[in-house]
């Protein structure tokens, strides 16, 4: 790579660029889910520089920030190339908002969890059918739920393994190796969003909350998932 990364920092980037290579010749036909946050940008540059034979999709709710969009338009710039995007289904979404209104989903933790089954969910599995393997940018320090993630593990409810290549990233290993290597990223992140998903569930951290505070800030901490990373973990295949 043209920007020399720190001694520590460019082991762990050959270790992820290892264990995809790794996954890709064990589980055949990998994708990865590109969430588009700071994570993702690193993991995209390493998988489009060095393990291309994994495909990359991301999901446009439709309630994605402006900034997203322009984010997009920038990854597209620098590798030439178009990352896939996976849109809700069309009726489905017809459906739910006739049924809660456009924006039901601050009326209930149920009314919530509808909106990202439809808008998320869905789209996720459908783009993940198929495959051996699907890869995700969680790590370990992200939020109590994801400290319990293992680098391999069998995602049960959509029968495939979920690959985790970057658990053990520190979050200023993330932006070391964004700004080493000159990524674009979410403009969002300059504004105090540690963690970007649709626009009206996201809102800036104060100082001193988790990084995860400005998600679906009116519920409890423990239902604040969309349900791509269930909590419980099953039958761990290590890598
Ligand atoms: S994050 Fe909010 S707008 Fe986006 S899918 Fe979930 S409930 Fe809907």
């Amino acid at each position: 790579m043209g920007e020399l990364l720190n001694l520590e920092l460019e082991q762990k980037t050959a270790a992820v660029r290892e264990r995809l290579a790794a996954a890709v010749g064990e589980y055949g036909r990998v994708v990865y889910s590109n969430s588009l946050g700071a994570e993702a940008m690193v993991l995209t540059d390493i998988i489009w520089s060095s393990v291309p034979e994994i495909d990359v999709f991301s999901i446009d709710t439709g309630r994605l920030p402006e900034e997203t969009y322009e984010l997009l338009e920038k990854l597209q710039r620098r590798y030439k190339r178009n990352l896939r995007v996976v849109y809700p289904d069309a009726e489905a979404l017809e459906g739910l908002v006739a049924a809660q209104g456009v924006n039901g989903f601050y009326h209930s933790l149920e009314a919530r969890q509808a909106c990202c089954r439809i808008r998320k969910v869905e789209p996720f599995k459908r783009a993940i059918a198929g495959y051996g393997a699907w890869v995700t940018g969680v790590r370990h320090e992200q939020s109590a739920t994801r400290a319990m993630a293992e680098p391999v593990e069998w995602d049960a409810e959509n029968g495939l393994h979920k690959i985790s290549p970057i658990l053990d990233w520190t979050e200023e290993q993330v932006w070391q190796y964004i700004r080493t290597r000159k990524l674009p990223y979410n403009s969002l992140h300059d504004r105090q969003y540690p963690s970007i998903g649709c626009s009206p569930c996201t809102r800036a951290i104060q100082p001193g909350e988790s990084r995860r505070a400005g998600r679906w800030w009116w519920e409890q901490p423990e239902s604040r998932e969309c349900g791509l990373h269930p909590r419980v973990r099953h039958a761990a295949a290590q890598a």
